[in-house]
């Protein structure tokens, strides 16, 4: 399932999510991410995907305005 993950993520990315998480950073954009300066939320999805806010957002842009 890791694998399965970093594949994927090598691919959209160029980068896996076990390099991005072992270098903290984040797999679109290529930034420090700095875990404990984030939200809890945004810190789980980091964890999960990879995805900075600003990338998970681009990745996954909301559909209802708020
Ligand atoms: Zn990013």
């Amino acid at each position: 399932m890791k694998h399965f993950k970093d594949e994927i993520c090598k691919q959209i990315y160029g980068i896996t999510l076990t390099e991005a998480h072992e270098e903290k950073i984040c797999v679109c954009c290529h930034k420090p991410v700095v875990i404990e300066n984030l939200l809890e939320l945004d810190a789980k999805e980091y964890q999960i995907s990879g995805l900075c806010p600003v990338g998970w957002e681009k990745t996954f842009p909301k559909k209802e305005p708020k």
